[in-house]
């Protein structure tokens, strides 16, 4: 059986002018499906003959809540998602002056390994479908009943690691007669798949990109993030150069302070250094302590005075504020707790 939310809309008109109807039909099904439509049953405008014909092949795919917790310090709210087949993965909207912002979740766990991270733990299950990630979006907006307007893929998984469900995914989103949500109003975070960064810098989209930076230098690095073996900073570093060149979107980068780890002052003056000639932004994130690793956080003059050296040294460095702390917002933590 298909997913519809699987085709970009090109291929949506395609299989529908294949079964016979005409091409405004596209458009209906698709405007339906973004809707959150929980079966073909509600689309009302669409003949019960075409409604039993698209029943043959395909369905209409939906995510279930199985667990939903708001946050009372600032509105957060958290999603536990359950797949059809059972996996769960989570989403979390947070409330900004600007509107509605998501994180989603790419991927069921994450083969990344990075060492301070829930989502890892227990590896890579498999990746989402194109339908899957879009279907967070959808299913939380119709719960809050409200529009979303940014969406940062920065919850479980690696986008970079299933690249073209991802690319369908922000094809439809930002369609027109879907969501329509800007590529200016998305960011994809990565750990850093450095050939994937230059492909995506050729799609022509103009998403931000946010790289899980975390160390200023490749010794560092490799010990807490694999990934680094494969491709070093200056490797990585490059191809950012390349994605800002070509989209004009300034890169930001992650930074998680690990007591200890990367924390030190010299830690901060060799991260300007890296970081300074492309002109990107820091975000210091002291680390959240998962349970399962020995890594512990920073304190909040910690992180300050981290910052104070990146700015003297002429980066531009924020620290993340904390929203729901209340509900365990990090991504991993709740469906590990479910497992
Ligand atoms: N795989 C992507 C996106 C998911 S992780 C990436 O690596 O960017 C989202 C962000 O949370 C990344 O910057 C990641 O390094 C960070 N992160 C993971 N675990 C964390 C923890 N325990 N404390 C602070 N940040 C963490």
């Amino acid at each position: 059986m298909l997913d519809l939310k699987d085709f970009e809309y090109g291929e949506l008109v395609k299989y529908l002018t294949g079964i016979g109807e005409p091409k405004y039909r596209a458009k209906q099904i698709f405007s339906w499906l973004h809707k959150g439509v929980a079966s073909y049953d509600e689309m009302t405008d669409i003949s019960v003959k075409t409604r039993r014909r698209l029943m043959e092949e395909t369905y209409v795919s939906t995510l279930k809540i199985r667990e939903k917790y708001v946050s009372r310090l600032d509105g957060t709210v958290k999603y536990l998602f359950e797949l059809p087949d059972g996996n769960c993965i989570e989403s979390v909207v947070m409330r900004y002056n600007h509107g509605l912002s998501i994180c989603v979740s790419t991927q069921v766990g994450c083969r990344m390994g990075c060492r301070f991270c829930a989502s890892t733990i227990g590896g890579l299950y498999r990746d989402l479908t194109a339908g899957e990630i879009l279907n967070q979006v959808i299913f939380a907006r119709k719960d809050m009943g409200e529009r979303i307007s940014n969406i940062v893929l920065m919850g479980i998984g690696e986008p970079l690691d299933n690249y073209d469900n991802v690319i369908t995914f922000l094809h439809n989103v930002n369609n027109e007669t879907g969501l329509n949500i800007g590529y200016r109003h998305i960011t994809i975070s990565t750990c850093g798949i450095v050939p994937e960064i230059y492909r995506l810098a050729g799609e022509n989209m103009p998403v931000t990109l946010t790289v899980s930076l975390h160390a200023p230098n490749d010794k560092i690095r490799n010990e807490i993030m694999p990934v680094s073996h494969k491709y070093n900073i200056s490797e990585l570093i490059e191809a950012c150069g390349t994605y800002f060149a070509k989209t004009g979107r300034r890169i930001s980068f992650e930074y998680s302070l690990i007591r200890g780890v990367n924390d030190s002052a010299e830690c901060a003056r060799e991260l300007a250094g890296v970081v300074k000639d492309i002109h990107a932004h820091v975000n210091l994130i002291p680390v959240n302590p998962v349970e399962e690793r020995e890594y512990r956080s920073i304190t909040r003059r910690g992180a300050e005075e981290f910052k104070k050296i990146l700015e003297e040294n002429g980066v531009n460095a924020t620290i993340r504020r904390t929203l729901g702390a209340d509900i365990s917002a990090s991504c991993g933590q709740l469906r590990k707790k479910v497992l």
